[in-house]
């Protein structure tokens, strides 16, 4: 018998509506056959006045607490979703993370689900459905944690792995994974099949519709995934591993985000060991740097460096920077006004001339490219923030994918 995950985000749980409706979605899936556990998430903004709350308690709000706190508004959806499926007489029962339980490990508020167990919820499966929160567990020590906003995608698919489910389905508000922003980009296409791989980028580059460490946990255990609308009937895009996909397209999206910042220190001495000084303090800080930059020196003395980072690291990367007196250089400059725009596709590991194609459609735009970033199924640039959407435009257009 197929075994499936379904799981259900905020939004698709917003209103009692909502919920009666996911609960008719639900039935006609177990109608067909399907042994179902279901993962929810709390009701859309719930956990965000739940931690506007504790803020007004203090900012310092006791992590332990907190996660008491935050774990609850998944507490009342899964109540909700198990009586309005008994409400269409259907057998459902809700197990919250203590009863099941999901073991986690690491931090309040930023655990890791390590194990569950699965006898009893198998039993119930061969009679009703099993209904999960998403979003938390329990500790070693009994302690209720959380495993980090937008968890619940984390719990859907580690879920599907621990009870061997045949599939995970994500229901959302977007009816599945675009070729790009469809509320920016109006000619963007859904995308039947995704390779895990693509997901990941796509979903760390912008794309918000999965988690992306969720997304890696499904391709480390080779999970099929899908991802689609609680609010239309039609197919949603399966994720899978590359080998299920045929390419016709190099390039299977356009993702655009505005979370950078790019630094420049001009002059800086061409020596061994400079580049080490200036990052070795950021690494400290726990700062990501994205992509680097290193101009040929023309005097044989000094140089350029170039970096990014994530914008909201902006201010602390400057206080680093400004008071390491390790390295010198003739001048720093920042800018915060820029955005990261990539071409994705597994496709691209085997046509030649992606890289050409994506630097003249840019130059065709005169648009400037600042910086620029490689990986086998990715090339990021970085723009200047007021052209991103002529450029994802025209990217979009060039490879196709209109
Ligand atoms: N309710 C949690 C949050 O808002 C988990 C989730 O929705 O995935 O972060
Ligand atoms: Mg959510």
């Amino acid at each position: 018998m197929i075994k499936k995950v379904l799981k259900f985000g905020g939004t698709s749980l917003g209103s009692i509506e909502r919920i009666q409706h996911v609960a008719n979605i639900i039935k006609k899936e177990h109608e067909s056959g399907c042994q179902l556990i279901v993962i929810v998430s709390a009701m859309a903004g719930k956990t965000n006045e739940l931690v506007d709350l504790s803020k007004k308690i203090t900012k310092n709000f006791n992590k332990r607490e907190l996660d008491v706190l935050l774990s609850s508004g998944e507490q009342v959806t899964c109540a909700l979703i198990a009586g309005a499926l008994n409400e269409l007489n259907l057998k459902a029962k809700s197990w919250l993370n203590w009863q099941v339980p999901i073991l986690t490990e690491g931090e309040h508020t930023n655990s890791r689900i390590i194990n569950m167990s699965i006898d009893k919820i198998n039993k119930f499966l061969k009679v009703g459905v099993a209904i999960i929160p998403g979003f938390q567990g329990v500790s070693k020590n009994g302690d209720i944690t959380t495993i980090g906003r937008g968890g619940s995608d984390a719990t859907a698919v580690a879920v599907a792995k621990i009870f061997s489910a045949d599939v995970c389905e994500i229901y959302t508000d977007v009816d599945g994974v675009y070729s790009s922003d469809p509320n920016k980009i109006p000619v963007a296409r859904k995308i039947d099949k995704i390779s895990y791989d693509e997901m990941l980028e796509l979903s760390s580059l912008g794309a918000k519709v999965m988690q992306p460490s969720a997304v890696q946990t499904a391709m480390m255990y080779d999970i099929p995934l899908e991802v689609r609308s609680t609010f239309t009937n039609r197919k949603g895009t399966k994720i899978f591993s590359q080998e299920n996909i045929d390419y016709s397209k190099s390039v299977t999206g356009v993702a655009y985000s505005r979370d950078d910042a790019k630094i420049t220190l001009l002059g800086v001495e061409d020596k061994p060991g400079v580049a080490a000084n200036i990052f070795e303090p950021l690494n400290k800080a726990q700062i990501n740097v994205d992509m680097v930059i290193q101009n040929i020196s023309s005097d044989q003395k000094t140089t350029d460096i170039t970096f990014t980072i994530k914008r909201e690291d902006l201010l602390n990367t400057k206080l680093i920077l400004e008071k390491n007196n390790s390295i010198k250089y003739v001048d720093i400059t920042y800018n915060d006004k820029v955005a990261k725009v990539s071409i994705v596709g597994a496709g691209m590991v085997s046509t030649p001339g992606v890289t050409y194609k994506m630097f003249r459609g840019l130059a065709d735009e005169s648009i400037n490219i600042l910086a620029i970033s490689t990986s086998e199924i990715k090339l990021s640039v970085i723009i200047d923030e007021k052209n991103t959407l002529r450029a994802v435009k025209k990217l979009h257009t060039i490879f196709e994918l209109d």
